[in-house]
């Protein structure tokens, strides 16, 4: 790549160029998980939509990698590259409310914050089914499925998409929805829900219903007890939450917090966050047993959905630090004894103190689809665990040890708690066979729609679909799957 041609892409673009060396450069290259340092040679930042044509024909005229930036929070990196072309979709950021279809529709640089902002200033009360972390954005979390503290109300995300503005690796600008007849766009409108972010185009817009949630305030909060009780509260949990209305949910958490006895000192805990889409009392009421098992600690409140994830949404954020995730995918019933067994284990001998694990309860409304009706593939499970390592940027020495610890915490969680597949939402490159354990039984039509839309696969990285990376099964024994995004030959 010259710089004549540099040049004469800046002079094509409405939007900005970003180089090594420029002003907002260093920042742009900042994601949440601090560990990935990754340099592209250019960030277009596209003002118009034109603009995202314009810097994904000159990525491909010059045969550079090039990749989406989102909200940035890919726990690999996926959203940059290294010397090649990223598109930041942050300054295309309008947002439009059709009242009669309640439905929004969103340029892709929003982040969730944005959505339930401009949501709670119409004044309906109406809700996307987004993040419970404000600053991730819809395109990358959509196109994993994406659950929400209400999808068990309503579904995953991708239930709530209605249309999408595109642009597809042939260069076309589509504009794709429920209704288009060809089958082409049919395609790739059932692989963008579940189907993975980065692998199908990209996507400048989308449309999605909003929904009234069942009363005006939801009952949030925590309920934290000492991590000795674990045995006793999943051997609860696994039996309640078969017993539970769609409306309620209760997310875990296992982790260090402050001591409510003396806030200078940390104690390891399970915590459960419900969130319950309907009146206080009817809340209260489900959850009287959990009460019963003694916590350390209780804070619920009553507040709308977007108050509650402005306040909660922002404790599960890497926040620069260097991290390593990886997740699981358990059926009904696999918060049993055996898991319990191994989360004490392992949160007993975790490296760093602010290493954490969470998981989110699934099911209900989610279930009403068939696994084969849209990408997202795992709909009849219950639970969707995630550890998160997390050390000192400053101290590289100490990755070895985080990243062992939380592969093998998951190793062994996954066999105790008969795991079926992983989440793409936490993309993790030390996965072994992780089109299967992402996509289960869809891979298949996956593969086919990539090579139909995608015939010279321009959308790639290490683990796009099509990819043939498969990091050896365990033991853990090489970790330069981390510090890339491409493949490799002979992998
Ligand atoms: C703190 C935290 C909380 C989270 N909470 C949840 C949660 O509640 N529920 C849940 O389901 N997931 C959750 N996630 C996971 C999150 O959904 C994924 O990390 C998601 O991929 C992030 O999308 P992004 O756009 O913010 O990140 P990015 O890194 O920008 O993008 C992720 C992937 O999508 C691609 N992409 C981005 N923009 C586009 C586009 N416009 N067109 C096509 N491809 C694009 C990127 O190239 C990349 O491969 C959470 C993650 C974090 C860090």
């Amino acid at each position: 790549m010259t710089n004549t041609a540099i040049n004469e892409l800046i002079r094509q673009l409405s939007g900005y160029v970003l180089q090594p060396g420029d002003p907002n450069y260093e920042s742009a290259i900042a994601i949440d998980n601090g560990r990935i340092q990754l340099r592209p040679r250019l960030i277009i930042r596209p003002l118009v939509v034109e603009d995202v044509l314009t810097g994904y024909n000159f990525a491909v005229a010059n045969n550079l990698p090039f990749n989406i930036k989102g909200g940035g929070h890919s726990a690999a990196g996926y959203c940059l590259n290294d010397n090649g072309v990223v598109i930041d979709m942050r300054h295309l950021n309008k947002i439009s409310f059709n009242k009669k279809k309640e439905s929004i529709t969103a340029q892709m640089g929003v982040i969730w914050k944005d959505l339930y902002q401009f949501m709670l200033d119409t004044g309906t009360g109406l809700i996307p089914v987004g993040g419970g972390c404000p600053t991730v954005a819809p395109p990358g979390f959509m196109q994993g499925g994406g659950y929400s503290f209400v999808s068990r109300s309503y579904g995953m995300s991708v239930d709530s998409l209605l249309a999408i503005q595109i642009v597809t690796p042939d260069g076309q600008l589509r504009h794709i929805d429920t209704e288009s007849s060809s089958k082409e766009d049919q395609d790739i409108f059932w692989a963008i829900r579940g189907g993975g972010g980065g692998n199908w185009g990209i996507i400048v817009e989308m449309e999605m219903r909003v929904h009234k949630p069942f009363s005006e305030k939801m009952l949030v909060g925590q309920i934290r007890y000492p991590l000795e009780s674990v045995e006793d509260v999943l051997g609860y949990y696994n039996e309640w939450v078969e017993t539970i209305p769609n409306a309620m949910t209760a997310y875990g958490f296992i982790g260090n917090q402050p001591d409510p006895l003396d806030a200078t000192k940390n104690v390891k805990t399970i915590g459960l966050t419900p969130v319950f889409n309907g009146e206080w009392a009817e809340g209260m009421d489900l959850l009287k047993g959990l009460l019963k098992i003694a916590p350390i600690n209780t804070d619920l409140r009553n507040m709308t959905l977007p108050e509650w994830e402005f306040y909660n949404g922002y404790i599960t954020l890497v926040g620069s630090r260097s991290a390593y995730m990886r997740s699981l995918i358990i059926p009904k019933g696999g918060m049993n004894n055996k898991v319990a067994k191994v989360i004490k284990e392992y949160m007993d001998m975790a490296p760093s103190p602010a290493s954490f694990a969470v998981w989110t309860l699934i099911g209900g409304a989610i279930e009403e689809k068939a696994p084969d009706e849209t990408a997202y593939f795992f709909r009849q499970a219950r639970f969707i665990p995630e550890v998160k390592s997390i050390w000192d940027q400053d101290k590289p020495g100490d990755t070895l040890a985080n990243v062992e610890w939380a592969y093998s915490f998951f190793e062994a969680w996954r066999v105790a708690g008969n795991a079926v597949g992983a989440y793409v939402n936490y993309i993790d490159p030390l996965l072994h066979d992780w089109p299967k354990m992402y996509y289960g039984d869809n891979y298949e039509r996956l593969l086919k729609i990539k090579k139909d839309v995608d015939p010279k696969n321009l959308f790639n990285f290490q683990q796009s679909v099509g990819s043939p990376f498969n990091p050896p099964p365990p033991p853990l024994t090489d970790l330069s799957p981390l510090n890339r995004t491409q493949v490799v030959p002979k992998v």
